[in-house]
């Protein structure tokens, strides 16, 4: 299992927390002191740490952890909303409580209805968690300030917990946005491939060190252009020149691609993921779904060597959608190791595929092909390898 350490890492969490609030004999606070410490690593795993990406396999793991730690604080602090009624009152540590509890469901409801609400104001709403985590944290120690603020497991556990949490909520959501965003640079270049991809390139102000396959979060400052950073795979270039490739699908990217000029201001934070097509073995499969034909771009656009025999499968709906064909196919052209398939207009299925045990599948697209396309490979030959990058985190 590749996402081991981090699965241990928030195992291992609970149960300290567990052991420490049992050894204190306060058995009935288990449930609001276990919700704490998830609450804590809820903030902790929306940081995009690179540690925590490591141990996760992947920031896309990472999000599903947070996202089933945010869960596990519902339940926990719904069950503690009902077993504590009797001690609520008129006190400003209850009314905190209240207060918390009420703001965090709502928000969560809101978070998990993300899929209905436009990505921007799913992401504002979304971080008022950090209001009703700061609320709740005032209310079990203003509650529970004796056994907390002396020298014991549990008021270190608490303690450790709390400072994780409010650090990771600052960082998150006052912080990241300057400081993590270290590669300063200009769009020199802006080509419209079809009717609604866009390509950029960009001159960064010091080299962006990536591998083959990875992403990086953009912003783009431009007047009427929204300045929140966006994922994007970097679809070629090296060291201070890199390349996007964007696909209209929502209020961004078709401003993207409408008004998008060269000359206007960017900022990268760092290359994320693990298509990592460099690591990938002497036999290797690589599917691309649509767009989802970025990551393989920047190597062949690159040119660099390649470990072994690569088939490239390039599915598409309309002709006009494949783009960069061409670069595909003056690779195969002069490399015997590199096979270039396109199919258009139908469905790709591990029939397509030449499968042994050592074969290595990357695979980037659409979610429904890729689940289905995992399904098949994994039915056709269980010992083949298979990596995949989601072009979604919610
Ligand atoms: C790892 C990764 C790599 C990607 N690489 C590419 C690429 O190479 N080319 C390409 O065209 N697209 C890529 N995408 C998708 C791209 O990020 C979204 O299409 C884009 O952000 C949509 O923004 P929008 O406001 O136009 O659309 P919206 O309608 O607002 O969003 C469409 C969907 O995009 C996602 N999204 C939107 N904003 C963000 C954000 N700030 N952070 C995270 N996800 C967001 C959400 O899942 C949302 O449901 C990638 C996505 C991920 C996660």
């Amino acid at each position: 299992m590749k996402s081991l350490k981090g699965i241990l890492f928030l195992i291992g969490s609970i149960l300290i927390t567990l052991i420490a609030w049992y050894q204190a004999g306060m058995t009935r606070f288990i449930g609001p002191g276990v919700a704490l410490t998830t609450l804590a690593l809820t903030f902790l795993l929306a940081t995009r740490a690179r540690f925590l990406e490591n141990w996760f396999n992947g920031i896309e793991n990472m999000y599903l952890a947070h996202k089933i730690m945010a869960v596990l604080s519902l339940i926990l602090l719904f069950f503690h909303n009902f077993s504590m009624a009797s001690l609520w009152g008129n006190h400003l540590a209850a009314q905190f409580g209240n207060i918390a509890i009420y703001l965090f469901f709502s928000i969560v409801l809101v978070a998990l209805l993300g899929k209905v609400l436009a990505y921007e104001s799913w992401r504002l709403i979304h971080r008022f968690i950090f209001l009703a985590y700061v609320l709740g944290l005032l209310h079990a120690y203003m509650i529970l300030g004796s056994q907390l603020f002396s020298f014991n497991l549990l008021a270190t556990v608490t303690g450790f917990f709390s400072v994780i949490g409010l650090a990771s909520g600052i960082y998150i959501i006052f912080l990241y946005q300057t400081i993590a965003f270290k590669h300063w640079g200009r769009i020199t270049q802006v080509s419209r491939l079809n009717e609604n991809i866009l390509e950029v390139k960009l001159e960064l102000s010091q080299a962006l060190d990536y591998k083959y396959g990875q992403f990086a979060f953009l912003k783009i400052f431009q007047d009427g252009i929204e300045k929140a950073p966006h994922p994007f795979s970097i679809s070629g270039g090296q060291g201070k020149e890199i390349f996007f490739t964007i696909k209209v699908a929502g209020d961004h990217t078709k401003n993207l691609y409408d008004h998008l000029e060269v000359g206007s201001k960017v900022a990268i934070d760092r290359a994320y993921g693990h298509l990592l097509l460099q690591e990938g073995g002497p036999e290797q499969i690589w599917i691309a779904g649509g767009v989802g034909v970025t990551p393989f771009l920047s190597y062949i656009r690159q040119g660099a060597a390649l470990p072994g025999q690569v088939h490239f499968y390039y599915a598409v709906t309309n002709p006009s959608d494949a783009v960069h064909q061409e670069t595909f196919q003056t690779y195969a052209d002069q490399d015997d190791n590199f096979h270039f398939h396109l199919i258009q207009g139908r469905r790709l299925t591990a029939d397509d595929l030449l499968l042994t045990d050592q074969t290595h599948v990357f695979l980037c697209g659409p979610q429904k092909m890729m689940d289905s396309l995992a399904d098949q490979i994994k039915d056709k030959e269980p010992k083949a390898s298979i990596t995949y990058e989601s072009f979604s985190f919610k």
